[in-house]
């Protein structure tokens, strides 16, 4: 077994429930089913774990032990030899085959890096992600494997687990380069340089990254004068209280992301990332939104009614 699979069984092991609410790509850790042949022999409870010398097992059960850990060990062997990577400034890429595809996942995840630490102010030239910190991406020979690696749910293209800084996809996926990529590395990013940890509030997470999807990016602005001149802006005192998880209606859920990434827009934009992420570490903190605006946006916007009043007169200017 390669170091680097040894390294990744032995953290597979430890995974836990840090399920989001993401569109696309959200990933319940909770429902990831360990293969049984990365659980260490003990845990699978062959090995008895009785103190020595209470009891002895007889040479059969021995063997028969010694035989399963055999086994065991060579199919995971079998399995992390398949392996070949391919190394990156910030993301170090795994596969079983087709090298172009490769390669083309590490040159647009290294361009993505650039440009989405450009729009929110991360140090680029610091020593995040490099070396023994660089992002894993595994892609699998195909959405069998995929879905069965960490019993993905089915309808799924790549997934990241957060907590590992993996991202996870198969050979080939519809979308994965183009949108799911850029996507789950902003939220990797996004919770690396502003430490938000896991009580992110879903606009902000959601909008953070879906705004960095090249498509989404481009419809932002026709998408919000659309519901704007319709009338259908969630007024930002309800926005900022539902929860869009418990919301049935798809058109008010569609209606929920475009206006989160334009709230986004809008503050990069007209206020500059510093400004943004000064605000986002306010609610890490934990001040409340009306707080961590005014304190990020002093001159500008002290309440919610500031941010909805400037943020509309944005909306009709674009
Ligand atoms: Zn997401």
């Amino acid at each position: 077994m390669s170091q680097e699979l040894r390294v990744r069984a032995q953290r597979l092991r430890g995974t836990r429930d840090e399920g989001r609410g993401t569109i696309k790509s959200a990933i319940s850790l909770s429902s990831i089913v360990h293969r049984p042949s990365s659980l260490p022999v003990r845990q699978a409870g062959i090995v008895p774990a009785c103190p020595a010398g209470r009891h002895r097992p007889s040479f059969f059960t021995v063997y028969l032990l010694f035989a399963i850990y055999c086994l065991l060990r060579f199919a995971d062997t079998a399995t992390a030899q398949e392996w070949k990577e391919i190394k990156g400034e910030h993301f170090i890429v795994y596969s079983t085959g087709n090298d172009r595809f490769s390669k083309d996942v590490l040159w647009n995840a290294e361009k993505y890096y650039s440009r989405i630490a450009d729009d929110l102010g991360y140090p680029r030239y610091s020593e995040f992600w490099q070396w023994e910190n660089r992002v894993k991406i595994y892609i699998y020979q195909d959405q069998v494997s995929y879905v069965n690696s960490h019993n993905f749910p089915q309808w799924s293209y790549g997934m990241a687990i957060y907590n590992k800084k993996e991202i996870c996809t198969y050979m080939g996926s519809a979308d994965f380069i183009g949108a799911i990529l850029p996507h789950e590395i902003t939220h990797l990013m996004f919770r690396d340089f502003v430490g938000l940890g896991w009580n992110i509030p879903l606009w902000l997470d959601e909008g953070v990254a879906q705004r960095q999807e090249p498509k989404k990016r481009n419809i932002i602005t026709k998408a919000i004068k659309q519901i704007y001149s319709k009338n259908e802006i969630i007024p930002l005192e309800n926005f900022f209280k539902v929860d869009i998880r418990n919301e049935k209606d798809e058109k008010i859920v569609r209606s929920y992301y475009i206006q989160a990434m334009s709230i986004i827009d809008f503050l990069i934009r007209k206020y500059g990332s510093d400004n943004f992420i000064h605000f986002c570490r306010n609610l890490r903190d934990g001040k409340n939104i009306e707080e961590a605006l005014a304190f990020a946006y002093p001159t500008s916007i002290r309440s919610l009614s500031d941010l909805e009043e400037r943020w509309r007169k944005y909306i009709k200017q674009i």
